[in-house]
């Protein structure tokens, strides 16, 4: 599939002339600091004729379904999340409960996490619950705690959006979106996560293919919002000891498929708190790039996910490993 590279970002008016004239669609983006045009199909692009246009630098063939997130087009991605650089070697902690339940709770957890240096703190404000009797979250409240969370702690804040609707609230709250596991096939949220220019999280799917975890990163970036990760969250299988099965895999797989930073979730996948550490510390030597938690002030008292979340001091002591592991593997924790 054809992006075509141009020398600046002016003039690309005959381009796209050609183009729209053999019937291809395109879309041209500024992103990963490159003008281009990114047009399909194959047999149309190459009908337009454009490769010997004075404004095109180059026109490159990728060899996946996936350009804008393919190696082949560049070879990795990073983009600051607090002080560190994500997708470097930076190694980045998210943390945080899995919801926003009160004030209270976020800011003593926060103020613990900031000790231990994490470099952004989550909380869900809209929960994806399977019951529609559980606690679905705080809403635009849980919202505004976690901008009042950033105020206090200076330390981003994440959150997750679930719906279209919801997509310009959050950002105008929080500095990071993620895009929970039951949504990572919406297309249409996936667009417009991509049409804010906040850093994009994306789970990947607890059935979902690697190939279409990359694909729904395209969604993304496609709108222009080239700051955008993806977090392995483990995967159904027919193992039950696990909440899920954590594709540990899929971290070298996704690095070699992509230039897309990748973060694990322990969390999630692990279902009780004695796995978190042995996962998060995997995830490590497998090669992600960051971490996202779930740590509750009191998780004996949590609305969701109560078995899952550690203790401060559990997470404290996980920071400790972490931080040695991530010496041996020359990885920064800035
Ligand atoms: C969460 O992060 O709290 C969450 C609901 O995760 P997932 O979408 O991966 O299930
Ligand atoms: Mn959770």
């Amino acid at each position: 599939m054809p992006i075509i590279v141009l020398r600046d970002g002016e003039s690309a008016g005959e381009i796209e002339t050609k183009l729209a004239e053999a019937g291809a669609e395109y879309r041209r983006l500024t992103i990963y600091n490159k003008h281009i045009i990114v047009a399909w199909p194959d047999d149309k692009v190459r009908q337009a004729g454009i490769d010997a246009e004075p404004t095109v630098q180059t026109v490159m063939y990728t060899r996946t379904p996936y350009m804008l997130t393919s190696r082949d087009f560049i070879e990795r991605s990073s983009f600051k999340v607090g002080r560190a650089e994500l997708g470097s070697q930076d190694l980045v902690i998210v943390a945080g409960p899995c919801a926003v339940e009160s004030e209270d709770q976020m800011l003593e957890v926060a103020r613990e996490l900031k000790a231990c240096g994490v470099h952004a703190i989550r909380g869900g404000a809209f929960k994806p619950r399977t019951s529609p009797y559980s606690f679905q979250g705080l809403g635009e409240e849980g919202l505004k705690i976690l901008a009042k969370t950033r105020d206090e702690t200076g330390l981003p804040v994440a959150t997750e959006v679930m719906d279209t609707r919801l997509v310009d609230l959050a950002a105008r709250y929080v500095d990071i979106l993620w895009i929970g596991a039951r949504n990572s096939q919406n297309f249409f949220l996936l667009r417009e996560v991509g049409r804010t220019r906040k850093p994009v999280l994306i789970k990947r799917g607890f059935g979902m293919l690697i190939d279409e975890l990359l694909l729904a990163a395209e969604y993304v970036i496609l709108e222009g919002n080239d700051k955008v990760a993806v977090i392995e969250r483990g995967i159904r299988t027919f193992e039950k000891s696990t909440r899920f099965t954590l594709d540990i895999a899929a971290i070298p797989v996704i690095k070699k498929k992509s230039h897309l930073p990748v973060i694990v979730d322990p969390s999630h996948p692990a279902g009780t708190r004695d796995y978190v550490e042995p996962l998060a510390l995997a995830a490590i030597a497998a090669g992600a790039d960051g971490l996202m938690i779930e740590v509750h002030p009191y998780p004996e008292k949590a609305k969701s996910d109560k078995e899952q979340q550690l203790t401060p001091r559990e997470f404290k002591d996980l920071m400790q490993k972490i931080r040695r592991l991530a010496e041996v593997l020359g990885r920064r924790i800035p």
